[in-house]
């Protein structure tokens, strides 16, 4: 099954990495402005192949992209010293505009895999640029803050993060929404739980958890400069679930005609993932509280959409 990869830079060439180590795909082309990273980062993971799992990898331009089953896209720019942070954005739609036409005159059947951030709204960019159905146009959205919050409350309860169902919904980004209401183990409510253990989630804890879900991004920025392993890690769990058509439910992003009130906005809900893209979106049962979280997330994401033009 062919990849596509639009932008092989740190997340790009990470995800295709994680995809080969598991198996997920069987032909994989890295398109970039920068053709020599491109071919640099094709010929390193097809030498982790004998180790691994059989793979054609290979740098390309977008004619490659023909017959590519999904289409990842990661390109982006990075910020500029005294740059705001719309003027990131205005720079980045602009390598949209430029890319996704491309994807899409070549890669007529693809399903479209949004990773540049701020995801949302590039997602939404996406979309509106394509021309595709939303079920066909997926941002990698809150799955990663999905994951981080099963495993911290998985972590603090002493239950593996698998037998944890919690969402992250809403923008990737400052503002998205903890379900902390609807958080379970074993049909059990997390609160319950930490009671029965004789551990309640107290104000500190969920105070805590709530932190280091939010703002993970940032502490890993800081040490490191940039975010990859994690995001190349959920890139492939999204592929995956939808070359194997498995129908699974993860929190990704996507245009959503309706959200709280607000219309047109792409963000981040639980969908079932499967060879279609998105088949479903679950309407979560949120406290007021929440809803009114989701409602202000959206209308933030709305608001920075006005601003760029879309
Ligand atoms: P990240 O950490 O998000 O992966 P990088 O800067 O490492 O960020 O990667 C982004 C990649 O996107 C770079 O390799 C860059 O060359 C590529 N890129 C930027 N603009 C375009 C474009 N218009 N077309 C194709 N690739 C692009």
């Amino acid at each position: 099954m062919k990849i596509g990869i639009v932008g092989s830079g740190f997340v790009g060439s990470t995800a295709c990495y994680a995809m080969v180590l598991q198996g997920v795909g069987s032909e994989f082309v890295l398109v970039d402005l920068n053709r020599n990273l491109a071919e640099a980062h094709a010929q390193d993971i097809l030498h982790a192949t004998p180790f691994s799992h059989p793979a054609r990898v290979r740098a390309g331009s977008y004619e490659d992209l023909v017959g590519a089953e999904i289409v990842i896209i990661t390109a982006g720019v990075a910020q500029k010293p005294n740059e705001t942070r719309l003027q990131l954005l205005e720079r980045n739609a602009q390598v949209f505009e430029e890319v996704v036409p491309q994807v899409t005159r070549f890669a007529k059947d693809a399903i479209l895999l949004v990773a540049t951030n701020p995801v949302d709204i590039m997602t939404q960019v996406a979309t509106k640029l394509s021309g595709l159905p939303a079920e066909r146009v997926i941002g990698t959205g809150t799955i990663l803050d999905t994951a981080r919050f099963r495993a911290l409350l998985g972590e603090y309860l002493g239950v593996s993060p698998q037998s944890v169902h919690a969402y992250v919904l809403g923008e990737h980004g400052d503002s998205e929404v903890l379900v902390w209401t609807e958080a379970r183990v074993g049909g059990v409510s997390v609160f319950d739980l930490a009671k029965q253990i004789g551990k309640p989630i107290d104000d500190g804890v969920r105070q805590r958890i709530d932190e280091s879900v939010r703002f993970a991004a940032y502490k890993i920025i800081e040490g490191k400069g940039a975010t990859y392993f994690g995001i190349g890690a959920g890139i492939t769990r999204i592929v995956k679930a939808i070359l194997n058509d498995e129908k699974a439910v993860l929190t990704v992003s996507a245009l959503n005609e309706e959200v709280e009130g607000v219309t047109e906005v792409a963000l981040s809900l639980p969908r079932i993932l499967g060879r279609g893209g998105i088949e479903a979106t679950l309407s979560v049962k949120l406290s007021d509280e929440e809803r009114w979280a989701l409602k202000e997330s959206a209308e933030i994401l709305k608001q920075s959409l006005a601003r760029i033009g879309y």
